[in-house]
């Protein structure tokens, strides 16, 4: 059994999740030290926003593009993130394509359901809000890919590189993503084992042997998210449509192989566009990264360009031949284009049970939005999550 609270914790992952816990622990009055991994350039994962380094005005939120809350009481991190200026509430003009062409106002979508909040300024503000309620002493490591785990001969976990040098320990370990606990990660980062599962092989660990089985078995829905930054000239048309946010019904997805796009107007007269793709599309294209993915940087793995542009052109063409009755045929010269790929975008229901989220014997907690309970697949179960197990660990276990 590992001491509670912890005397250092290190957290893989840098989404909500894993700020959420950093800054739920702190705000508890936790003193453990924390370092927290992220593959990504800054925190976010799934609700980062894109910028570029040489254009200001750019950003663009490529993933989740608001956060709804559905249950109460709300996470207690909202008010301080609120308070702070990171996020506000958000009143956008939701529409929904039936079939082919009929457009009814609002939605019925889970995903818009509740209370409504984005980042102000854009998604990633929200994790930047909580790493700073977390304050400034929690180490973070951007561009870091933990790449494998072990435990040493006095049971601390060791996170490791791609070269098998160890880059922190600590005697409690947190994942906020599956990635290093899940199968689907074998092929894709080319493991001749889960990470995780082989150290739980060692350790004897039944619990977590049991939490190992259980994430095993959770499915994942891919989005292929095709991103277009209109110049100001070819952004009228798409600032003057009648909606922000349009979701297609499953008749629509099932016609054009979208599932909602988001009208982001950018404060210099562009308009970013992002199309998420419906899961069926991004299923046939799994394997197709982005140019800017970070997992393909960190692996070196060569954009497919033939098939990139092929993936974006008919994304493109399906997005304008649903908008036409709207946008006539616009102009999109001198836009820019972009694929985001999102393998693992949502889990698919039940997902890991929240009483097994403390492996206290081998000193690891588990956090994230594949955590059922409320929210669960979504920005508000990966905060919901993040706290409960920063109070299970931050409490002293039961004598
Ligand atoms: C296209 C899209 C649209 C969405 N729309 C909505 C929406 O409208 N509303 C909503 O509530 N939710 C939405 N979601 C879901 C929402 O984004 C997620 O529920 C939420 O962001 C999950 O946060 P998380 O911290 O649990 O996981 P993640 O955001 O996935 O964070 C995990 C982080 O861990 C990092 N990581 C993993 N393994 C390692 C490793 N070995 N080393 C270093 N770093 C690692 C990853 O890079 C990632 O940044 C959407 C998601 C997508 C993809």
């Amino acid at each position: 059994m590992r001491s509670r609270p912890p005397r250092s914790i290190a957290v893989i992952g840098a989404g909500v999740a894993g700020c959420g816990f950093v800054a739920a622990l702190r705000q508890l009055g936790c003193e453990a030290s924390l370092s927290l991994w992220e593959i990504g350039r800054g925190p976010g994962g799934r609700s980062g926003s894109r910028r570029s380094r040489g254009d200001a005005a750019l950003v663009i939120d490529h993933g989740a593009p608001l956060l709804n809350l559905t249950a109460e009481p709300p996470p207690q991190l909202l008010e301080p993130l609120l308070a702070g200026g990171w996020i506000e509430p958000c009143e956008l003009r939701v529409a929904t394509l039936q079939g082919e062409a009929h457009l009814s106002q609002g939605s019925a979508d889970g995903l818009l359901a509740g209370r409504l909040y984005r980042g102000r300024g854009g998604m990633e503000q929200l994790c930047r809000g909580l790493l700073d309620l977390a304050g400034p002493a929690v180490e973070s490591h951007f561009n870091s890919l933990v790449r494998d785990l072990s435990v040493d001969g006095a049971g601390r976990w060791q996170l490791c590189d791609a070269e098998g040098g160890v880059l922190q320990e600590a005697d409690w370990l947190v994942l906020s993503s599956t990635l290093l606990a899940h199968p689907r990660s074998q092929a894709l980062l080319g493991w001749s084992a889960v990470p995780l599962r082989r150290v739980a092989a060692e350790l004897g660990d039944l619990q977590l042997d049991h939490v190992l089985a259980t994430i095993a078995g959770i499915r994942f829905e891919a989005r292929s998210n095709l991103l277009l930054v209109l110049p100001a000239a070819a952004a009228a048309a798409w600032r003057a449509l009648p909606f922000d946010l349009l979701q297609f019904d499953p008749a629509a997805q099932q016609r054009w192989g979208l599932q909602r796009v988001l009208i982001q107007p950018l404060s210099d007269g562009r308009c970013a566009v992002v199309a998420h793709s419906s899961r069926t599309f991004a299923a046939d294209h799994l394997s197709l990264y982005g140019e800017h993915s970070a997992v393909a940087r960190l692996l070196g793995l060569p954009p497919d360009r033939e098939r990139l542009a092929t993936a974006m052109a008919a994304l493109e063409q399906q997005l304008l031949q649903a908008l036409q009755p709207w946008l006539g045929s616009p102009s999109l010269e001198g836009a820019d284009r972009q694929l985001m790929r999102w393998g693992a975008a949502f889990p698919v229901a039940p997902g890991l049970p929240s009483e097994l989220c403390v492996c206290a014997a081998s000193g690891v907690g588990f956090c994230g939005d594949y955590v059922a309970g409320p929210g669960f697949g979504r920005i508000e179960g990966a905060l919901r999550s993040a706290e409960r197990l920063a109070s299970a660990l931050a409490a002293a276990p039961a004598a």
